[in-house]
């Protein structure tokens, strides 16, 4: 990474993302970081495994096998982790009818789950949502009640969800955190569009959803590629609901930030805090939405609206999803549970977990955050507004990278609510973020040009 080379004249106390030598943490968070186990995930994915198909519209009557055994023990795990946190975390099923679609031939009643741990602050409304789908597929995605154990797409992910409940239900935070397992997603993200409806329709305001699918494998399809460093975040650029908004193209043409849309702010958000708390990671962001013929329900949040991001592998093994089990020339076909590293899902886990706690924790962003462009200058002056709800933070930082930069480069401490800048505002990107005295980040807010 290049860095710039000035000195901010407003710095008070100022660094560069990987150019840290002491990382600062917090504690707590760390303890937590350290508490996730990849022996607890991978029960969690062998037990998802034994209910033999997971498949949306398998059996829902047994109570050893199919979709319905599957979401009434992931039903059961959750409440069990609950009963650790006060009365503050709920467990219940999403229910809903999935209409007609090309993979659901009549309508059927589905259940996502639930598990939602209520902020301590009533003044803050903000929730953090993670998310894994539970429900499994082979090569024909109509095929019901095979065996289709989807133990890497996405039992992984599941585990994550569970695996931080169970971690989280322990503490509190201002904010609240819903820990979901959808439905549905093989047959077209049904489970997360329908909490994604809801969620626009109830006026929930999610603040950053993350999604975990297919999360566990280390090696490419040659098998002697081994990667467990990285790890890759999809972000969209554009965001969806942009799509068809003149008004927003328009100025995405004219002013730029295509690259700063929310999604790729909680991108480098993930990077930097992440890394903060994880070992042997390197955050590898995906300036794409999703994968070419893949979709996940990050992109049911989008299209509503929302700041949703993917987690997924570095190198897929394609012979691992989407397939029956079988041996063909040699090659073993099958989502099976002995092919996931289970220190990897660990690792998956661990950031999402620092990246929930710290935004948590934080204060809410900034509001109407504001470069001024109401004349021709050389400098930058950018105002913002204190969150409109929760903790008053104890400062903003700004920050700032040179426009062809994927990451910020430079972090710059201000106690009031605004700054001016020596720097052209036509020659950098700056955002800004909400701090409190121990350190935990709001997401940074991309400034609109005004007056
Ligand atoms: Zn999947």
């Amino acid at each position: 990474m290049k860095y710039l080379k000035f000195i901010l004249p407003l710095v008070i106390f100022s660094l560069s993302v990987s150019a840290q030598t002491t990382i600062r943490q917090d504690a707590a968070i760390k303890q937590m970081v350290d508490e996730v186990s990849s022996k607890n995930i991978e029960a969690i994915v062998r037990k998802l495994v034994s209910f033999k198909s997971r498949h949306t519209l398998s059996d829902t009557t047994s109570k050893t096998e199919g979709s319905g055994a599957a979401r009434n023990w992931i039903k059961a795990e959750y409440e069990r982790y609950a009963k650790e946190s006060g009365g503050r975390m709920t467990v219940q099923f999403d229910t809903f009818t999935q209409a007609k679609s090309a993979r659901v031939l009549t309508p059927t009643r589905l259940k996502n789950v639930l598990a939602t741990l209520k902020g301590t602050d009533p003044n803050d409304t903000r929730i953090y949502i993670v998310s894994g789908h539970y429900d499994s597929r082979i090569t024909d995605v109509m095929n019901a009640n095979a065996e289709e154990p989807g133990a890497n797409d996405d039992a992984s992910g599941t585990a994550v969800s569970m695996e931080l409940a169970r971690v989280m239900a322990k503490r509190s935070f201002p904010a609240t955190i819903v820990f979901m397992a959808v439905v549905g997603e093989e047959q077209g993200l049904d489970g997360s569009a329908n909490v994604a409806k809801r969620a626009k329709n109830e006026k929930w305001n999610i603040d950053a959803m993350l999604n975990n699918d297919i999360v566990g494998n280390t090696h490419g399809m040659d098998n002697d590629l081994k990667d467990n460093m990285h790890v890759r975040v999809f972000t969209e650029g554009i965001p969806s609901i942009a799509a068809g908004n003149e008004r927003t193209i328009n100025s995405l043409i004219t002013n730029g930030g295509e690259d700063d849309s929310p999604s790729r702010e909680l991108g480098r958000y993930i990077k930097e805090t992440s890394e903060r708390y994880v070992d042997q990671l390197d955050v590898k962001l995906i300036y794409r939405r999703d994968r070419f013929l893949r979709g996940g329900d990050h992109t049911s949040f989008q299209k509503e609206g929302f700041t949703a991001v993917r987690f997924t592998e570095m190198n897929e093994d394609f012979t691992r999803q989407h397939q029956n089990i079988r041996t063909e020339n040699g090659i073993n076909y099958g989502d099976l549970p002995d092919f996931v590293d289970y220190n990897y899902v660990q690792k998956v886990a661990r950031m999402n977990l620092s990246v929930l706690a710290n935004l948590a924790l934080a204060p809410a962003s900034p509001q109407n955050v504001i470069v001024l462009t109401s004349g021709l200058t050389n400098n930058t002056d950018l105002k913002w507004d204190d969150p409109k709800e929760g903790k008053k933070p104890a400062g903003y930082y700004v920050l700032m990278r040179e426009t062809t930069s994927p990451y910020w480069e430079r972090k710059t401490f201000v106690s009031g609510n605004s700054v001016k800048l020596d720097y052209s505002k036509d020659n950098y990107f700056f955002a800004v973020q909400a701090v409190d005295a121990e350190g935990h980040e709001s997401l940074p807010i991309y400034p609109k040009p005004g007056r």
